[in-house]
């Protein structure tokens, strides 16, 4: 046994001789929780026994401070004493500490948002059937320990206020909870939550867990954009109601975020929409690309197209290459050909769409392969 198993074998057996005593078992049934796979750490440290009780002593908000106990099964200022089973109140606490770590914590200056209430039942539905039971007090204190901010809310109920991400936890109760709707778009997916999950069904077949996840550094994404459009939803014109429509996409994860123009458009073609509010995508488009000094064209995605061999016509064999691509509107496509056959070489795109070749045109100055188009200012007839 290397030194290191050693102390952390002695750290498993304080930790199991205190929740012993602290929760009234034996010693023996508290050791067999902590040595638990599924109380291991899935996504961070193991949980601590002795932190956890220290957080009911000496907590600012929750610990009891020297007084009463603050916190109880049913939530702050509870009168329900803790029940613990002696078999699974550890494992419990320790699942739902790595089901909270999922989460990005709430910033020190923002008030934190999500009810201990609404956690504990997306916790429930997130960790059966591990632990198909976390009562409201059991969440409160896991957060507590985890060292996430916690807040009470107007009126002194059972229910406080953690410091999670309001959308992650959106997100997570509609992909978990029945009868939500499912989200359709993964930008407030929790950084943690495929994770968690794989980690929690190799723990369930009692692997322990030897990657240890990282939490990955925020992304500070500039989406100058996405950034515009949602300002314009004040606007009482079509321009208004598509960023209004479009910014509550993006708030309940129907679609994903249109970083550039390009998105935008990638999103109409794939979300069920009117001729208007095409319309209006095209407009916002036009308006946006008037406020920079040198827009960056749209490109779409190729949806077919190839290279292939050609005999030539008698000065050699060559290459013809014939690319399709969406256009904007989706209904037709922009096509790239190249002919390089030595004698016959030709380079071409166009676009293949009566409704966009109204709408958009190529940007002058660039090569046939570095096509990019852009809206046709409005009073311009082609
Ligand atoms: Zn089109």
């Amino acid at each position: 046994m290397t030194s290191n198993n050693h102390a952390q074998n002695r750290a498993l057996q304080q930790d199991a001789r205190k929740w012993a005593a602290f929760t009234g078992t034996k010693y023996t049934a508290a050791l067999r929780q902590m040595s638990s796979p599924l109380a291991q750490g899935l996504l961070g440290d193991r949980v601590s026994a002795r932190r956890l009780i220290a957080t009911l002593a000496d907590h600012e908000l929750i610990g009891a401070r020297g007084g009463d106990p603050a916190l109880g099964e049913n939530g702050f200022r509870s009168e329900a004493s803790w029940r613990f089973n002696g078999e699974t109140d550890f494992i419990d606490l320790a699942l739902i500490t790595d089901m909270l770590r999922m989460f990005t914590p709430s910033s020190a200056t923002a008030t934190p948002e999500v009810s201990s209430y609404s956690l504990k039942h997306t916790a429930e539905w997130f960790l059966t059937p591990r632990c198909s039971h976390v009562s409201n007090g059991q969440l409160i204190w896991a957060a507590a320990a985890l060292g996430l901010r916690i807040a009470e809310p107007d009126g002194a109920g059972p229910n406080l206020l953690i410091g999670v991400s309001e959308r992650e936890h959106d997100y997570v109760r509609r992909m978990v909870g029945p009868g939500h709707t499912r989200p359709r778009a993964g930008h407030y997916r929790p950084a943690g939550y495929a994770d968690l999950q794989t980690a929690l069904a190799q723990a369930a077949t009692g692997k322990r867990i030897t990657s240890r996840w990282v939490r990955p550094a925020p992304v500070d994404e500039v989406a100058l954009f996405h950034s515009w459009l949602i300002l314009q939803a004040d606007r009482n014109d079509p321009v208004g109601d598509l960023a209004n429509d479009y910014s509550a996409g993006v708030h309940g994860s129907e679609h994903r975020i249109a970083h550039t123009p390009d998105g935008l458009l990638a999103i109409f073609r794939e979300v069920p929409h009117s001729p208007e509010a095409y319309d209006a995508v095209v407009s916002a488009i036009a308006e946006w690309t008037r406020t920079l000094p040198s827009p960056q064209p749209i490109r779409t995605e190729r949806i077919g197209g190839d290279s292939h061999h050609h005999e030539g016509w008698d000065a050699g064999a060559g290459t013809v290459e014939r690319y399709e691509y969406h256009c904007p509107c989706g209904d037709g496509g922009i096509i790239e050909e190249h002919d390089n056959v030595p004698g016959f070489r030709k380079h071409d795109v166009w676009i293949d769409c009566d409704r966009c070749r109204a709408e958009w045109r190529f940007v002058p100055g660039k090569s046939v392969r570095q096509w990019g188009l852009e809206p046709i200012p409005a009073g311009v007839t082609t």
